[in-house]
This record gives structure tokens, C-alpha cells and sequence, in this order.
């Protein structure tokens, strides 16, 4: 996970794709953006549309995105300035920034060609959440921007298909890992948490509210569990099933969410603690009503906490994987449950993205954030790879 943003020149026209942020204490910021055009927003995810606010404050420019990446971008900035203001955090915008930038929110859907001074750009979807976006802009040359890609299709939304392109701005996160199978991971999850229900305890499963807390509820509604969903996830359901043509089956969402009980106070907590499973924020264990049901459960080693996303560097949940230790409410403690660490990741692994690569056909891939970016640019030989620094500029 980064700060993401590209811009792409043309003449007097300058495209800003994406403009994130790195959700870290305290958050890290990207270097400025210089004026734009427009924005292009991929997805919701704050490291790429965490700077929105501050760009539509600096400059008088429109925003666009599908409607749920503009709806979830809405409530993860939101949440991020509430955040930041409790702990005291120095921040690039304030709610008057945010409540403003909403008026420059325009909707795209997939197929869609906007036109932005005679350069064509057409949104496709990326696969990686509901409202994922890839944007291909054709100019000389067609370039095509991906975003975050999945290009598997799991029970939450479809793959992302390859579309050609002369030159292919491509995300490579995953370069040189693979994923296992989803559904052998999903069978997996499945068993241990028949296990930690057999011995007596609870699943403690913190997820990420946008996408992965909708995974994790598809995967458990293939059971009869008594799961209970608390945190963020529950308003991102809410935006996710308002718009249907973004989810692969709205209608299997909906029975997903019927099936579990939505934690609300203290009483909801109680009767959570009675049950199998409990989903819920953060994924990174950094706040959010996790702690509250880790420290009702830390001292039962029957129940355990299932991890189901990847734990960014100093984070609780990070620490809790490499030193079995989490900040509860500032006292370190050491949770007796066992940890287990499932991959549900909404990332293309290393194959896949080369997959991708073959089937789009491109002369010229730029690959952008990826600590292994090497080993990508490697495995396609016979094409030319740019791996661009921050700040760097690319002529295509
Ligand atoms: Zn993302």
C-alpha cells in the first residue's frame, strides 16, 4: 500500500489519475499535485483517493469515479479526517474541503467515454472492489490505466478482462508472490472456524470494511454460522447494495448480510460473544470495534483471531503476526488466541498480472506500486517495462 497518483500530459490537457494517501499514524502524504484538468478516481481506497478534498480546495476541477468508488471514497475520507482529528494528526484538508468536494463528484459508469479536450477516456471495470476502475485513454496511442486489479473472479465481483492498449500503466503490488486458489482458501477459513466453534471459542475475523468485509460474508453465508457484523463494513454494505450492476449478485449480498446479525452497543456485543463468528473493523486491528471483542476474548486460547488481509508495517495487526503482541487502548497485551492468516487478497498475483500483461498486448508497460517491480519487469521479456520513481516522468 502507497500514496498513488499519475498524471498524464498532453499539450495544454493534464489527466490526474488517482491522488491517495497513506492511511499510516500519521498519515503520509504525496508530493503536491501541480494544477489538473480533472481527476480520475480508480477506486475508493484511500491510498488512492485520500487527497481529494485538498485537490478540489487547491484547484476548480470535477471528479470522477463510479458511483459506489465516489460513495465509499465519501465515507473513508470522512472517517479518515475524524481519525486524524482525535489523534491529533496534521491534515491536508478540513470538513469544509470535504463537504465541498462532493459537489465535484461526477458519476461514470462502466463503458462510458468522456471526452476531455478531444481525448477520448473509457472507464472498464477493474475487478478489484464493486466500482473498480480501469481507465483507457486514447490518445496517439491508447494507455491504459489500471488502478488495483484482480483479475480472478471471486463470490464479491468479476475479474477484470484485459482490454489492448499501446501502452499499459499497470499496479504490480503482487509481483513475484502468488495467491492459492480462492475457493481452497475459502474451504480453509471455513474449517478453522468450525474448529474454534467445536472447542468452544470464537472466530474473531477483522476485515476491511470496503471489499473484504463483503468477501468474508459471501464465504460465510455457504454455512449455517451465527456471525455477527460490526464496524464500518456495515455502511459499505449498505452503499454496496444500492448499486446493483457493481456486485457480481446483489441478490447473494443481500442474503450474505441477512444471515448475519449487525452488532449495535453494548448489548449487540454481549449477544455477538454468544455466537460463532464476528466480523469486523479494523482489518489492521489499529482501532475501530475489534478491540472491544479482542479484549472481552484475549484470554481464550479456544477462540482465535483470523487475519484476512495483509498487515501494512506498523500496524496492531502487524505486530500481533510478528511479536504476538497488540496496543490495547495503550497497555501492550499479548492475546492468548490462536492467529491464523488467511489470503483473501483482491490483488492479481504474480501469474496473473503476466496473464494480463500477454492478453492486453501492450509495446510499453509502466509499472507502478510494487516493492518487486523487478521481478515483474523480468518475467516480460521482449517488452519494454518502465519502473518510474516518485516524481518521475515518463515520455510515452
Ligand atoms: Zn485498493
Amino acid at each position: 500500500m502507497g500514496r498513488l497518483g499519475m498524471l498524464l500530459h498532453r499539450g495544454p490537457l493534464t489527466l490526474l489519475f488517482d491522488y491517495g494517501l497513506l492511511p499510516s499514524r500519521p498519515p503520509q502524504y504525496p508530493i503536491e499535485a501541480p494544477p489538473v484538468d480533472a481527476l480520475l478516481l480508480s477506486h475508493a481506497h484511500l491510498d488512492h483517493s485520500g487527497m481529494i478534498p485538498w485537490l478540489t480546495a487547491a484547484y476548480d476541477i470535477e471528479v470522477y469515479g463510479t458511483p459506489p468508488s465516489l460513495d465509499v471514497a465519501d465515507l473513508l475520507l470522512e472517517d479518515s479526517l475524524k481519525i486524524a482529528n482525535n489523534e491529533g494528526f496534521r491534515t491536508a484538508f478540513d470538513s469544509n474541503d470535504l463537504i465541498r468536494s462532493r459537489k465535484t463528484f461526477r458519476s461514470v459508469q462502466f463503458g462510458d467515454a468522456l471526452d476531455f479536450g478531444g481525448v477520448e477516456v473509457t472507464a472498464h471495470s477493474a475487478g478489484h472492489i464493486p466500482g473498480a476502475t480501469m481507465y483507457e485513454a486514447n490518445l496517439e496511442k491508447t494507455v491504459l490505466f489500471t488502478g488495483d486489479l484482480h483479475t480472478l473472479s471471486t463470490d464479491l465481483v468479476l475479474g477484470a478482462k484485459a482490454v489492448k492498449c499501446d501502452i499499459l500503466v499497470l499496479e504490480s503490488t503482487y509481483a513475484g508472490r502468488q495467491h492459492p486458489p480462492r475457493e481452497i482458501v475459502q474451504k480453509e477459513f471455513l474449517k478453522k472456524i468450525r474448529e474454534v466453534n467445536r472447542r468452544g471459542g470464537v472466530a474473531i475475523v477483522p476485515a476491511f470494511a470496503v471489499g473484504r468485509t463483503q468477501d468474508i460474508l459471501l464465504t460465510l453465508a455457504r454455512e449455517r454460522f451465527d456471525t455477527s457484523l460490526d464496524g464500518m463494513g456495515k455502511t459499505v454494505n449498505s452503499i454496496y447494495s444500492g448499486h446493483a450492476g457493481f456486485v457480481r449478485s446483489v441478490r447473494k449480498l443481500h442474503d450474505a448480510m441477512d444471515k448475519a446479525n449487525v452488532v449495535s452497543g453494548r448489548r449487540g456485543l454481549e449477544r455477538a460473544l454468544k455466537g460463532d463468528v464476528i466480523v469486523t473493523t479494523s482489518g489492521m486491528l489499529d482501532g475501530g470495534p475489534v478491540l472491544s471483542v479482542i479484549e472481552r476474548l484475549r484470554d481464550d486460547p479456544r477462540s482465535a483471531i483470523l487475519l484476512t488481509g495483509y498487515q501494512v508495517e506498523g500496524t496492531n495487526g502487524r505486530q500481533l503476526v510478528e511479536q504476538g503482541t497488540i496496543d490495547l487502548y495503550g497497555v501492550k497485551i499479548r492475546p492468548k488466541c490462536e492467529l491464523q492468516k488467511f489470503d483473501f487478497s483482491a490483488h492479481a498475483g504474480h501469474d496473473d498480472l503476466v496473464r494480463f500483461v500477454e492478453a492486453c498486448d501492450p509495446e510499453k508497460v509502466v509499472l507502478m506500486h510494487g516493492d518487486n517491480r523487478q521481478i515483474l519487469a523480468d518475467a516480460l521479456e521482449g517488452r519494454e517495462c518502465i519502473l518510474p520513481q516518485e516524481g518521475e516522468w515518463v515520455t510515452l
